[in-house]
């Protein structure tokens, strides 16, 4: 298995599982990086990429873990969220908190609308504390 650095702080990231998207997660700082695509998948829909970074953003300071080129800035889609992309489309990265801001943004993104906020805050909560008991998946 890969072990992606968190952009932020630099520890090593461990994967959770997330609405049958695997996240690699930072336990220092709490953020989480997906991969290409990923966060199109849990959103349930494709949001276009900007043509220009936004220049309000600031300069990049983050690398990309995977490729190590310099995340770029971005506001995502309608929930207005900045992100860090990496320049290839290997992924972006999300601060703590950013994921369920986000998916807030898209109510209609998960299964039960309805528990939707709940939902995303228990399951970041529960990425973040540690150490997290085995899943079912795990032990069967
Ligand atoms: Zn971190
Ligand atoms: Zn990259």
């Amino acid at each position: 298995m890969r072990v992606l650095k968190c952009p932020a702080c630099r520890e090593p990231m461990i994967v959770a599982e997330y609405e049958q998207v695997e996240i690699d997660t930072c336990v220092g700082c709490g953020g989480v990086w997906l991969d290409g695509g990923e966060l199109e998948a849990l959103v349930g829909r494709a949001v276009p990429p900007k043509p220009t970074p936004d220049p309000d953003l600031g300069p990049p300071d983050r690398d990309c873990p995977i490729c190590v080129h310099k995340l770029i800035k971005d506001r995502y889609g309608r929930s207005q969220v900045v992100v860090d992309k990496c320049p290839h489309g290997d992924g972006l990265w999300l601060d703590a908190g950013e994921l369920a801001q986000i998916l807030a943004a898209y109510p209609h993104a998960l299964a039960e609308p309805s528990h939707h906020e709940d939902h995303a805050t228990g399951a970041l909560r529960g990425f973040f504390s540690a150490p997290r008991p085995a899943s079912p998946k795990d032990t069967e």
